[in-house]
């Protein structure tokens, strides 16, 4: 009784100054880094708490508690900030009474969400009167960038199972959560600039030769701005992989080529989101030093992939047995 007087009676903070305990220096600092985070995407002030706990949790990852105004993460989960994501996201639905009433778009994810194979509940356990928060928390995990790629993208590649549900919910999550957020601006991409080969793939690197890229599949090396094929003797090298932060939430393909950027420069990512029962959104984006933007109408459904080539980023991709490659415009 002592301990919850005294609980009680700590005042419920900002994020910037809510007091966490347990775990680690470092697991401490990235839990920091998400609360401020956090705060900048949906708007200062919005959430407040009284305690962040890192300890042992029973069987899962971590709780809010409306009533303490308490975060519990645990201290074994490997996405510190994924995790704290989600409960924040819990705290601001209760603070705001988001679903109070239960938005059409939340009901009609929420029936598909609880209703599939990919039923949270399996790990969760989670009652009935919880699904409406549960659909937002699972939805909102994929962060500022994930909604506002949800709301924007046209074609999300062939496991994008519900677009149109998919750009309604990514636009509530945008109007209602990350308020401060501002829709991915399109970066253009100008066809007059385009160059084709006969390449067997798109997997183009650089190499010594800065206007020189090679095929990675066949060792064919072409010009890089005019697709030429030239007779060099020079194997693919790595890209550049300097990527600018504020993608947090998304998944990208570790084999290379979905994830390059030039220190200082532009970074390109092609990424993909979980988005549960209803698939998964693949999306192209680059920041060019300015933020993050979707590259043309942001589809990544072609073939494609990201290279650094001559102190620029590049993007290849394949149309009719031909591979096409431009550079992301810089600022
Ligand atoms: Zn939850």
């Amino acid at each position: 009784m002592f301990t919850l007087l005294l609980l009680a009676c700590r005042p419920s903070v900002p994020l910037s100054e809510v007091p966490i305990e347990g775990g680690t220096a470092e697991q401490r600092a990235d839990v920091r880094t998400g609360l401020l985070a956090f705060d900048e995407a949906a708007g200062s002030g919005r959430v407040t708490l009284r305690t962040i706990r890192i300890g042992q949790l029973d069987g899962y990852a971590g709780s809010y508690d409306h009533f303490y105004r308490r975060i519990d993460l645990d201290e074994d989960t490997t996405n510190f900030t994924f995790v704290l994501r989600h409960e924040l996201c819990h705290a601001l639905v209760e603070a705001e009474e988001l679903l109070d009433p239960v938005p059409a778009v939340i009901a009609e994810a929420r029936d598909g969400l609880f209703s599939s194979v990919r039923n949270p509940n399996g790990s969760g356990g989670y009652d009935t009167e919880d699904f409406e928060t549960e659909t937002v928390a699972n939805f909102c995990e994929s962060g500022p960038s994930g909604a506002a790629s949800a709301a924007s993208v046209i074609d999300g590649g062939p496991l994008d199972a519900d677009p149109e549900l998919r750009r309604r919910l990514g636009a509530w999550l945008l109007d209602e959560i990350w308020q401060g957020q501002p829709p991915l601006p399109p970066l253009l991409l100008d066809p007059a600039d385009v160059i084709a080969s006969e390449a067997a793939t798109t997997e183009l690197r650089p190499t010594e030769d800065p206007s020189v890229v090679a095929d990675l599949f066949d060792g064919r090396t072409f010009d890089l701005y005019t697709g030429a094929a030239v007779a060099a003797d020079l194997p693919a090298v790595g890209s550049e992989e300097s990527v600018a932060p504020g993608l947090a939430g998304a998944y990208y393909d570790d084999d290379g080529g979905s994830r390059v950027g030039i220190a200082g420069g532009t970074s390109a990512f092609i990424v993909t989101w979980d988005l549960y029962h209803l698939g998964s959104l693949s999306a192209f984006l680059a920041n060019p030093g300015d933020g993050w933007r979707l590259v043309g109408d942001g589809s990544a459904h072609l073939p494609r992939t990201v290279f650094t080539a001559d102190g620029e980023v590049w993007t290849s991709w394949m149309e009719d047995g031909t591979v096409l490659w431009t550079s992301l415009p810089g600022r």
